[in-house]
Order: C-alpha cells, then sequence, then structure tokens
C-alpha cells in the first residue's frame, strides 16, 4: 500500500463524535398477542436503526399481556441483544397504556412510538431524525394515504377527527397515528401529565411544542390480526371526545331549552285554541309520541353525564395507568481490552 493510498482511507474515516452528537433513539413498541410478527419486526428494524449514521438506538417492547409466544420471544431477543429491552405487564392494559409504560422507560434524546405490525416503514426514521436536527422537538409521520385501511375505518376517522377538532379546543392532526418522533423535552412533559385515563393522541396534541410533518405511505399489516374492532374504536372515539371536550355535556342545555321553548309556545297555543274552539278529545297519538321522544331525549343527556362521571370516578382512584411485572434486558458486557506487548 503506497502513501497516497493511505491518505484516500484516512480522509474517508468519519470525524469522531461527541457523545452529545451520538444520539439516542429509542424506538418504543406495544406488542399484544404478535408472535407472527416478531421475527420480520426485529428482521427489519434492527438493520434500518443501525443503518443510521451517528446514532445509537434501543428498542423497548412493552408485551401488554399477550397470551401467545410474544414474550418469550421478545424475552429471547434481548438476551442476545442489550439494545432490546422488555417490558412485561402483568396484564392487557390495552394500548394507550402499553405505549405510555414504553414511553416512559424510554431513556433516548428522541422517542419513536411504532407498530409491532411494521404498518410504519421504518426508512421514514432517518427523515423524522433530520427534521429534529433542524430544530423541531416534535416531527409528526403523516399517512399520505390510508390504503391499507377498509373504506368503513377511512370514513369512521374521517367523522372521528371532523367532529372532534370541532368540538374539542385541542385540535388533534388528521391522518397522524402514533408513530412521530419527540425529543426528551416533549417526553418528560407528556410524563408530567397525571391523568390516568391515557388518550394518547390527544395527549401528544396537547403538549404542543414545535412541530413538523413527514408524510409516508402506510403498509399493510405484516402479520396477524388487527387488535382493533369496530366496538373497541367505538369505544376508542368515545374517549377521545370526552377527554378533550365537555361540549357532549353542554349540548344538553342547549337541546333542553330548545325543547322547553317549544312546549311553551305549543301549550300557549292550546290555551288558546281551547278557548275558541272548545275541549277537544283526541291527541293521545301525539302526546304519547311527545312523552317517548322527551323520555329517549332525557336519556340520552343521563347517558353522557354517565360518561364523564364515569371518567371522574377512574381519574379520583388515581390507580396507576399500567403495572410492570419485570423488565428484561441484558448488561452490557465490555470486552477485555487486549494490549499488544
Ligand atoms: N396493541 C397493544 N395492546 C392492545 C392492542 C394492541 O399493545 O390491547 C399493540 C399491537 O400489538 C400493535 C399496536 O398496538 O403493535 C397497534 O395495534 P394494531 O396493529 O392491531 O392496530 P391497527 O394498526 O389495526 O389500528
Ligand atoms: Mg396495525
Amino acid at each position: 500500500m503506497n502513501n497516497y493510498n493511505d491518505a484516500a482511507i484516512i480522509a474517508e474515516l468519519p470525524l469522531p463524535i461527541a457523545p452529545a452528537e451520538r444520539p439516542l433513539i429509542s424506538l418504543v413498541v406495544p406488542f399484544y398477542n404478535e408472535e407472527e410478527a416478531i421475527e420480520v419486526f426485529f428482521a427489519t428494524v434492527i438493520p434500518a436503526l443501525e443503518a443510521i449514521p451517528a446514532t445509537d438506538f434501543e428498542i423497548v417492547c412493552v408485551d401488554d399481556g399477550s397470551r401467545d409466544a410474544t414474550l418469550q420471544m421478545l424475552s429471547d431477543k434481548a438476551l442476545y441483544d442489550s439494545r432490546i429491552v422488555v417490558v412485561e405487564l402483568t396484564r392487557n392494559f390495552g394500548k394507550e397504556a402499553a405505549l405510555t409504560a414504553a414511553i416512559e422507560s424510554a431513556r433516548g434524546d428522541v422517542v419513536i412510538p411504532f407498530d409491532a405490525d411494521l404498518q410504519d416503514p421504518p426508512d421514514v426514521i432517518p427523515k423524522l431524525l433530520d427534521k429534529w436536527r433542524e430544530g423541531y422537538e416534535v416531527v409528526l409521520a403523516r399517512r399520505v394515504n390510508r390504503d391499507s385501511d377498509t373504506s368503513l375505518k377511512k370514513m369512521t376517522a374521517l367523522w372521528f377527527y371532523r367532529l372532534h377538532n370541532k368540538i374539542a379546543d385541542i385540535k388533534i392532526p388528521e391522518n397522524v397515528g402514533d408513530f412521530r418522533l419527540m425529543s426528551r423535552s416533549v417526553v418528560e412533559a407528556l410524563k408530567s401529565l397525571p391523568e390516568s385515563r391515557r388518550f394518547m393522541k390527544g395527549l401528544f396534541a396537547w403538549v404542543g411544542f414545535k412541530t413538523a410533518t413527514v408524510d409516508y405511505v402506510r403498509e399493510q399489516r405484516v402479520a396477524g390480526q388487527t387488535k382493533f374492532s369496530g366496538w373497541k374504536l367505538w369505544n376508542f372515539a368515545l374517549e377521545g371526545f370526552t377527554s378533550f371536550s365537555t361540549l357532549p355535556l353542554r349540548v344538553w342545555s342547549y337541546a333542553g331549552g330548545f325543547i322547553a321553548a317549544l312546549a311553551i309556545v305549543r301549550g300557549i297555543w292550546l290555551i288558546v285554541r281551547t278557548m275558541v274552539y272548545g275541549v277537544d278529545v283526541p291527541g293521545y297519538a301525539s302526546l304519547a309520541t311527545a312523552v317517548l321522544l322527551l323520555g329517549g331525549i332525557q336519556l340520552i343527556g343521563i347517558g353522557v353525564l354517565g360518561e364523564y362521571i364515569g371518567r371522574i370516578y377512574f381519574e379520583t382512584k388515581n390507580r396507576p395507568v399500567y403495572l410492570i411485572r419485570k423488565k428484561i434486558q441484558a448488561s452490557r458486557v465490555k470486552a477485555p481490552v487486549q494490549v499488544a506487548l
């Protein structure tokens, strides 16, 4: 090898990087019965993260009380790779709680919630990091199309966002899921929120911070089934409305006022009519209809009150959002330094 070549090699070497410039990326992933997806998940995500220059990473996997081999498979991975941390919850707490557990266990300078089914493509992560390096504290990943969703899900999601953003003070960005990058300061802000009923999309929006957006195409699930049935999604939407708006409560005062005003007008009209034309016996059908209608409306009003009181009840109990059975992470064993004499 001549001197010329040596010089070329030295020039290609990356400059030494100070620890502060080597950010730790935490990929935080909730897992619930995902045994079919785990192998392909790690086979895809680890090379993708390794390929990002000048960064370190950890993958925080929360097992949300899976009933299949998920926990075992995750633990096996963690034993051989100290970059993988497994947090085992004591039962299935639901995705929002599992995600909270994952975010709270993450140590990274940036934290990225991610789905175990690879619906969020890892090649978007460098783009999120670029924006973070430009100085943004939150970088949202927005789905440019939702072809991977059924048309019913697309339609209900659209209605949900429209209605939510009309009635709630905190606007949730449309077509943005949990997949996003958050800086450490954002994570600390999230951790300081005390509520135990956690609608993460709303909380993410509530904390604010300097935000940028990156577009991506959402993929199909790589394996397994979605964990969200129509009924679960409906309850999730209710959680969203009631967590960030009191309009459903207030609207009943207006409805009540409107109906009472109508009743007064009708009463006056009836009195006038009786005075002019005398007593008229028929009218049971309309009476019964009015009673049923009012009864129904009152029940809806009470139901909405119940929704909120139920939430107040849960909050006042002050129970933790999740419970951890154990954390699994292989200790980083330093290789002995070999000194050639
Ligand atoms: N998940 C969870 N606990 C649950 C339900 C789901 O941790 O009770 C996880 C699941 O393993 C996946 C993520 O949440 O990593 C998103 O779930 P899924 O893909 O089923 O939702 P979809 O993408 O269909 O909305
Ligand atoms: Mg999914």
